[in-house]
């Protein structure tokens, strides 16, 4: 069982409207709205742009570094807007303030799910859209945003738009990915696949990093396993640990496990084989959240550090890492990232990764063993200065990462794709009304 899925009232304080789960950046709004409709978020927006405010949708808040946040403007909880309208073979349309936990409530007794989901449920559809959506099954079916079949957006402007692939297609593709710069999501269309009944796990471990990427690089070209994450944990004695996390979801009979490790180079005594229920699957990251809350680490700082690395760079970079890493800047709980990602599966336009075909999400999953705003603010500057490094390799940012980015910063970030999110922005936001947590225009 994982957190409680029924609606939950909601009051929100213009402080809980001014931290998030990084607890790094603290923006105090004018006002916190919770807007009932698409309507309500429409004439918020307008309301917002005649006073000259910003305005900032919120989902969870599990943003990291006040991306959610709007200082002296308007905040819009999205959490009412959380309805399950009908679940269809195919799609189901859901509001966008409803959490992934939801959607798979509504859709599992169905039989059907969304193809791609992120390990954790309790991020809102909106906030995810917002930024692309990374789960197991990332590495050949791409990122949420790509699993879309409609969106309803406000706009900067206060109008209700729905777009799709055919409906104004240069704003649905602003706003996947787009990080709230051209419009607020206020209901999706999301398409879904038959749920499997089961999955089959197996932890592989290895010796070093390159034997690791040895086997990404060959799973990722092989339908054999659907989810394919890589980790690299700290050891006891000081080293490091590399840990490959592949899942298969079946229904009827068992997948043939010989077939499923044949010509991996894992340590194979070492190799933990499980088999879970999907929904256990889907809920793999609640047994660490009770954890982080029964010791108080949910409430400390998060740093976290999430970045893209291209195959050709990824060995020396994530080795010249981990070499300058001290074990307790990532937290006795904390752990590298690294998961592979067929680039042709990403279709976000916005989501921008670099040009290699195989490239890895390279992630700094920080959990700090202490809440000292000093250590905080160090570990933000870290971030900074690996997310140079991994840029001048040609790298890019995940933007759910913790330090400051300037205007220049974000044009290079999107390059080739900053003038069609720049072309959306004067189209849906001519006032720069939206999301100015970002600080991207
Ligand atoms: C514990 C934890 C686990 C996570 N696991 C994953 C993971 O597995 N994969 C992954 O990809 N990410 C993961 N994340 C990161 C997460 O996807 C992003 O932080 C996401 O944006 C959070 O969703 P949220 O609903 O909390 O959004 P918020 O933090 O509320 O908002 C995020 C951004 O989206 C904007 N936004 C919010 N709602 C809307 C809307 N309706 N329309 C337009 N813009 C909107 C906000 O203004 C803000 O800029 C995780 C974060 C945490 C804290």
């Amino acid at each position: 069982m994982g957190p409680d899925p029924r609606p939950q009232p909601r009051v929100t304080t213009l402080a809980a409207a001014a931290d998030d789960f990084g607890h790094l950046v603290h923006q105090t709004p004018n006002a916190v709205l919770l807007p009932a409709s698409a309507h309500d978020v429409a004439a918020a927006v307008r309301r917002a742009a005649g006073q000259g405010r910003r305005f900032a949708a919120q989902g969870r808040r599990h943003s990291v570094f006040g991306r959610a946040q709007a200082r002296d403007g308007v905040v819009a909880d999205m959490g009412r807007l959380r309805t399950l309208h009908a679940v269809q073979r195919d799609r189901v349309v859901v509001d966008a303030g409803a959490t992934w936990r939801e959607v798979v409530a509504a859709t599992l007794p169905h039989g059907r799910t969304p193809p791609v989901l992120t390990d954790y449920l309790d991020l809102s559809v909106g906030g995810t859209l917002a930024v692309g959506g990374v789960g197991s099954a990332t590495s050949r079916l791409g990122v949420m945003s790509d699993h879309v079949l409609e969106l309803e957006v406000v706009t900067g402007q206060g109008e209700q738009v729905i777009c799709s692939p055919d409906r104004h297609p240069n704003l649905f593709d602003a706003v996947r990915a787009g990080l709230g710069q051209v419009g607020v999501i206020t209901r999706a269309t999301l398409p879904l696949v038959p749920a499997p009944r089961l999955v089959r796990r197996f932890l592989l471990f290895y010796p070093d990093l390159a034997t690791m990427l040895g086997d990404q690089r060959l799973l990722v070209h092989e339908p054999r396993f659907e989810g394919v994450q890589g980790a690299v944990l700290a050891t006891p004695t000081g080293g490091w640990t590399f840990r490959l996390d592949l899942t298969t979801p079946f229904t009827g009979d068992p997948p043939d496990d010989p077939a499923l490790l044949a010509g991996l180079s894992d340590d194979r005594p070492k190799a933990q084989p499980s088999m879970l229920p999907y929904l256990d699957h889907l809920n793999r990251f609640t047994v660490l959240e009770r954890f982080l809350r029964s010791n108080g680490q949910w409430w400390f700082p998060h740093p976290w550090l999430t970045t893209f690395v291209g195959d050709a760079s990824v060995e020396s970079v994530v080795d010249s890492e981990l070499a300058d890493l001290p074990p307790a800047d990532l937290g006795p709980l904390g752990q590298v990232v690294l998961s592979p990602v067929l680039r042709e599966s990403v279709r976000s336009p916005l989501l921008r990764l670099p040009p290699d075909p195989v490239c890895y999400t390279f992630n700094l999953f920080r959990l700090p063993a202490t809440d000292e705003a000093g250590e905080a603010r160090r570990l933000v500057m870290a971030n900074r200065a690996v997310y140079e490094r991994v840029r001048d390799v040609a790298g890019t940012l995940y933007p759910v990462s913790a330090f400051p980015m300037s205007r220049d910063d974000w044009r290079r970030h999107f390059g080739a794709a900053f003038d069609r999110l720049s072309e959306a922005k004067h189209d849906h936001d001519p006032g720069h009304v939206l999301t100015p947590g970002y600080e991207l225009f």
